[in-house]
């Protein structure tokens, strides 16, 4: 997985992509000469600002791939600008000062604070070409190693079949969520729902055909939540829902919304005269409620009553309270999504 990533990476190296430039100078002529250097050779658009003010005014509009900053300003030192810049734009941005070559300590000072080159006056356009290029690519680095690495997040907590949260971060922000509702005395709920007969979807049409109906089955759960909502999948076809402040009454009918939404499903199966029909049973329970003292209880208490809901008759809900187990008869809850 890695080295797919990084092998995009180099992939991705080349071109010439447009850039966003922003020049700080209170020179006009001198802002005019860089423009003039940097557009001969590159594919981009330069901002221009003559003070830290507007400097500060342009960076907060963001998107800039490199900030070229005189070190002299008419209201700040160009220094002092550095670390402010890089703070107010959305992404990190390489800095070169514009310097004079009596400018050794403040020169020294600037690097210090974070500027990653400088360009010295008078001007000499190979030199400033060149260095800024070397800005640049290390800018396009630390864009494509930034997007690597949230490619790399995002894979870490993702279940690659139904795209749903995996097991392992549903079970963290169960975790999360129960503190936070033992904390602050909110409700929370949690669906566990499991797809009937699932095993024989398998045997009589093969295991890409399981791969579908789940990967159906997880799109219509999604569908059907809130956004707050996490859905992830608990197991092979089993799935976790945790409906944060949402007390049991609410989570039951979410519970038979899905219920009812998937039993509405069917798929297309090669060789069959009808589509095949799909249907789920669920379990649920909620926080706070009696013998509850953990995630693990819920858990536990959602799933023996989604058991309750196999032995009944299957595409069923059945949930948790006061110590007791209840079936919801089909069709008495209808709600829409
Ligand atoms: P029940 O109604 O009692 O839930 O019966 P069931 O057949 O759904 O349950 P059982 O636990 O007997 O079978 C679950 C099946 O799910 C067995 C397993 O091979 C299948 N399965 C688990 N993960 C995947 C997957 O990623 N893809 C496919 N196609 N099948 C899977
Ligand atoms: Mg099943
Ligand atoms: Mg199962």
């Amino acid at each position: 997985m890695i080295i797919f990533i990084i092998e995009n990476l180099h992939e991705r190296g080349g071109g010439n992509l447009e850039v966003k430039i922003l020049i700080v100078d209170d020179s006009k002529l001198i802002r005019s000469l860089l423009k003039t250097t940097l557009e001969s050779e590159l594919n981009c658009i330069i901002d221009e600002a003559k003070d830290g003010e507007e400097a500060l005014f342009r960076a907060k509009l963001g998107g800039h791939d490199l900030i070229i900053l005189d070190i002299f300003l008419p209201d700040v030192l160009g220094i002092n600008l550095i670390n402010q810049l890089i703070d107010i734009e959305k992404d990190w941005v390489p800095i070169i000062m514009i310097t004079s070559a009596e400018d050794k300590n403040l020169l020294k000072e600037a690097l210090e604070k974070g500027a990653i080159d400088y360009i010295r006056k008078p001007f000499d356009d190979v030199e400033i070409l060149a260095r800024v290029k070397a800005a640049l690519r290390t800018k396009k680095l630390y864009n494509d190693l930034k997007e690597a690495n949230e490619a790399l997040k995002e894979m870490a907590i993702t279940d690659d079949l139904t795209k749903l949260y995996n097991r392992r971060y549903v079970m963290s922000i169960l975790g999360i969520e129960f503190r936070r509702s033992k904390r602050y005395k909110t409700p929370l709920s949690i669906i566990i729902g499991d797809i009937d007969r699932f095993k024989n979807i398998n045997d009589r049409f093969g295991h890409l055909m399981g791969d579908e109906v789940l990967k159906n089955c997880a799109r219509i759960i999604k569908e059907n939540i809130r956004e707050i909502d996490i859905a992830g999948r608990y197991g092979g076809e089993e799935f976790l829902v945790i409906l944060p402040n949402t007390p049991l009454d609410g989570a039951v009918i979410v519970a038979e919304r899905l219920r009812c939404k998937v039993s509405q499903y069917s798929i297309e199966v090669p060789c069959e005269e009808k589509p095949i029909r799909i249907t789920m049973s669920f379990g649920v329970c909620s926080y706070p409620e009696a013998k509850i003292e953990t995630e693990e209880d819920m858990l536990k208490a959602a799933d023996e009553a989604l058991y309750i809901s196999k032995q009944e008759s299957r595409n069923q809900t059945t949930f948790y309270i006061h110590g007791r187990f209840i079936t919801i008869p089909k069709e008495a809850i209808r709600s829409e999504a």
